[in-house]
């Protein structure tokens, strides 16, 4: 009998379809948004420029696109006059498409986005005293399906593209006004009166100065995506915000953890939110397939990680379900066991329509947040925010689809189905 050999998929690892980098558009020309210097030198050597003049182009686009938030070619005043017409000839600079914007009372703002192919999304801004974040989404929906998250209950799930990934970013900073002025550079091209006494930007001065990927999905799902995103976020001549200003949220996905410190380097935050294999299994699926053990000697292992730079836990409480003293003791212990420089973050839980769990209360909370940080370790309680527009944690969920509470059970069943 002969084997027609099947392609093993490997793990759990990328299990959605991801569109290739270059979405073809209706008008033949190419979006350069989300590419990197490399991958634009390319194209341009494909449209007709010898190697030299490739490279330098990409250098300038890449300064312009990224660093600098233009998306009008005739913007960029040390591309020749007469290069500026071959150019948007041939490319175009994007956005993700905005369905819907809203702000919260407490200064949230939520965004809702569209994909070329009419696949929505969501973003959300968080204004603190001394701090802008913005949370980002790696996927549309997510494949797992935490018994709290109602992104979780989305069954339509594709990654986004690095593009849609930085584009989140690159639209804040749009909204925001936040894009540099113009350097040194340009001081010829638009007049002295128009430049910034130090030509450019500085931390100090902006609202967005974090992000998180804690949006819709689990970035670790879309590790390529994700990680060339960042570096576009990272680099200096890019949107050049530090590794240490962005935080990237896992539920758990074991086997790309160390990956993740190695090639992307930015802050690790665990979705912990129970500390048993019977609590997780049931809250968190993929403890089934990557256990609390193997997860917490992952944190422990993860590149970078030190007291300075600590693991975030979140931990989500929920009403007689993980929120017990006992819950909080075997916390610490588990914490100190694996010697883990780590805090925790205590999320209230949110609601939305159907969810099968209440939030612990205030009383509760707090005890455990004591408990925690009278072992010495932080365990701050996270104020929710933007809930009166569904802005909050786990709350993210485009309106696409309602499923009643049958449908909802059986996807949760097929979603379990599906992690083996
Ligand atoms: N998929 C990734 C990142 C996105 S979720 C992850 O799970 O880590 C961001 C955080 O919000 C996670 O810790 C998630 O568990 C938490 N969360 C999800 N639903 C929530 C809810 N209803 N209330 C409070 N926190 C929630
Ligand atoms: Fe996905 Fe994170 Fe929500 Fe779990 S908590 S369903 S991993 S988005």
């Amino acid at each position: 009998m002969s084997h027609t050999p099947i392609m093993q998929i490997p793990g759990n690892i990328d299990p959605v379809p991801t569109p290739r980098d270059i979405t073809p558009r209706s008008d033949g020309r190419i979006d350069l948004l989300g590419l990197p210097r490399q991958r634009i030198a390319e194209l341009l050597s494909e449209a007709g420029l010898d190697a030299k003049a490739s490279k330098l182009r990409a250098k300038q686009l890449f300064h312009w696109l990224y660093h600098r938030g233009v998306t009008e070619f005739e913007a960029m005043t040390d591309i020749a006059k007469t290069m500026r017409p071959w150019l948007s000839e041939r490319f175009v600079i994007g956005r993700p498409e905005v369905v819907l914007s809203q702000h919260s009372s407490d200064g949230t703002r939520k965004w809702l986005l569209k994909t070329a192919d009419d696949q929505e999304y969501e973003m959300v801004f968080i204004p603190d005293a001394d701090r802008g974040t913005l949370c980002v989404s790696s996927q549309v929906g997510c494949t797992l399906n935490c018994r709290f998250c109602h992104t979780g209950t989305m069954r339509l799930v594709r990654n986004l593209t690095p593009g849609e990934i930085v584009g989140q970013v690159m639209l804040a900073r749009d909204a925001l006004g936040e894009w540099p002025r113009a350097g040194q550079a340009d001081l010829a091209a638009l007049g002295d009166d128009l430049v910034d006494d130090d030509g450019g930007y500085s931390a100090d001065g902006r609202l967005l100065t974090n992000i998180v990927m804690m949006g819709m999905g689990e970035p670790l799902y879309n590790f390529d995506n994700v990680r060339d995103a960042l570096k576009l976020v990272m680099d200096g001549d890019g949107l050049a915000l530090s590794k240490r200003r962005i935080t990237l949220s896992t539920s758990g996905v074991v086997p790309m953890m160390a990956r993740a410190g190695e090639e992307i380097g930015v802050n690790l935050a665990v979705s912990l939110h129970a500390v048993s294999k019977e609590v997780r299994d049931e809250i968190v699926p993929i403890n089934r397939k990557y256990g609390l053990e193997e997860l917490l000697q992952a944190c422990a292992d993860y590149p970078g990680a030190s007291n300075a730079r600590r693991i975030t836990f979140e931990y989500v409480m929920l009403k007689d379900k993980n929120d017990s003293d006992a819950d909080a003791r075997e916390l610490v212990r588990l914490i100190k066991q694996y010697k883990l420089p780590a805090k925790v973050n205590l999320i209230p839980f949110n609601p939305w329509p159907g969810a099968i769990y209440e939030c612990s209360t205030p009383e509760r909370v707090r005890r455990f947040s004591e408990i925690v940080f009278e072992a010495g370790i932080s365990a701050p309680v996270r104020t929710p925010r933007g809930r009166d527009i569904d802005a909050a944690c786990g709350q993210l969920k485009t309106t696409a689809q309602k499923l009643s509470r049958a449908e909802l059970d059986r996807l949760a069943e097929e979603k379990q189905a599906a992690l083996g």
